[in-house]
């Protein structure tokens, strides 16, 4: 089918929830997708930090073939190799205890807010807990965490929520400790913001925020579901830090393109919920556990993390560079490894689209950021490729802004 007909006709018939570019996917190889006409991109965005081994992984591809012609779904009343397997690797990664899969990122956090309410209301017997979550948070879009997101337009009409939530200014712990009283049952935030701009933690933070969780028995629930998953050059940004959450969430990254999530604890946290606490009819799934379950090995296999310290670090002096070559546009350059951003003094859609012309797919975070989350497979060479693309791009930008 012509693209202007795929797009006209998908224009129709989808809800407008998204601003979508006039770009028809076709299919994908390793660092590289096409479009329905055959033209080749480098994706440095990788369907938001989803496709952490890369398009049309043989592998991965034929360990979710083979499950898919066994068995695809047993509901969880039942057990099952693959995804107790899936489970296995997981906790093991993630430093935690036990594991509750899902079908999204959203759904890890409505799981992880409902766990922290259960564990609160165990132990004081009532339900009035409070929750504290950061300004410039992303968590997704259910009920619950928009309630937690930090953008007030992401809330405002949808609300009533859930209640109960205070915001404190991420990196600021005086701000947080402000905000804490007898009722806190949970600290929310990402390790590294992802959606908000590309804001890591600091590091005095991070560990301050753990130990004031630790002094007043609050729980501390890390959302890793963009920056976990090897994108930090350790398998959770928080094993970077040296910071063990209560509650860590995932999701992107864990099935490199099959939809999972999913939300861990540790044993005296979890065992807070019981049988008819909480639920998912496809969560986890023989056929998502079995991507999960080969992510994880082929992270080991092709050492993906050694990679990702190597590559990500030369991304970064990539982007420094190009930082200092462009000081009159650019602010800050920001981020991790595999997760970074470039912040322009003017609004970055313009370059969004140009990069496009170029062969090359990047993501905004916001108005002002450029955000870089290759697969964890990318060798210098793509990063020196994205660069004279972005270089292009930017130029082509500049030229049309008269600048
Ligand atoms: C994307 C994202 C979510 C939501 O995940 P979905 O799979 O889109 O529901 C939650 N938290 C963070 C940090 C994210 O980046």
């Amino acid at each position: 089918m012509k693209t202007e007909e795929i797009i006209s006709r998908a224009e129709q018939v989808l809800m407008h929830t998204y601003g979508r570019y006039k770009l028809v996917l076709d299919h994908g190889e390793g660092m590289y997708v096409y479009d329905n006409d055959g033209k080749k991109y480098l994706d440095f965005a990788a369907g938001i930090g989803v496709f952490a081994l890369g398009y049309g992984n043989k592998e991965l591809n034929d360990a979710i073939t083979a499950q898919l012609n066994k068995l695809t779904h047993t509901s969880n009343y039942y057990y099952c190799e693959t995804s107790m397997l899936a489970a296995e690797k997981f906790t093991k990664a993630s430093g935690m205890d036990r594991v509750f899969f899902t079908n999204s990122g959203t759904e890890a956090i409505e799981g992880a807010l409902k766990l922290a309410r259960k564990y609160y209301y165990n132990k004081k017997g009532v339900a009035d807990s409070e929750i504290i979550a950061m300004n410039h948070s992303f968590h997704g879009r259910s009920m619950g965490a928009v309630t937690v997101t930090g953008t007030e337009s992401y809330r405002i009409p949808f609300e009533p929520l859930i209640g109960n939530v205070k915001f404190a200014e991420y990196n600021d712990l005086e701000g947080v400790k402000a905000l804490v009283t007898e009722k806190t049952a949970a600290i929310i935030m990402e390790t590294v913001q992802g959606e908000g701009g590309i804001h890591p933690a600091n590091e005095a933070f991070i560990k301050g925020v753990r130990a004031l969780c630790d002094e007043k028995d609050i729980l501390l629930i890390l959302d890793e579901v963009q920056c976990g998953m090897g994108r930090s050059g350790d398998m959770f940004a928080y094993q970077t830090y040296g910071v063990m959450p209560d509650i860590v969430t995932s999701a992107k990254g864990l099935g490199s393109g099959v939809p999972v999530g999913a939300f861990a604890a540790r044993e005296e946290v979890a065992s807070a919920l019981v049988p008819g606490d909480h639920g998912s009819t496809y969560g986890g799934n023989p056929l998502v556990c079995a991507a999960v379950s080969k992510v994880f090995d082929l992270f080991e296999e092709k050492k993906i993390l050694d990679n990702v310290k190597e590559v990500g670090a030369y991304l970064y002096k990539k982007l420094d560079e190009f930082a200092e070559a462009h000081k009159d546009i650019v602010v800050e350059h920001r981020g991790v490894m595999m997760m970074q951003g470039l912040e322009f003094t003017f609004d970055v859609h313009g370059i969004a689209a140009k990069v496009l012309e170029q062969g090359l797919i990047t993501i905004a975070a916001g108005k002002y950021v450029i955000r870089f989350l290759p697969p964890l497979i990318a060798e210098k060479k793509h990063v020196d490729e994205m660069i004279e693309k972005l270089e292009k791009a930017v130029a082509a930008e500049m030229a049309e802004k008269g600048m």
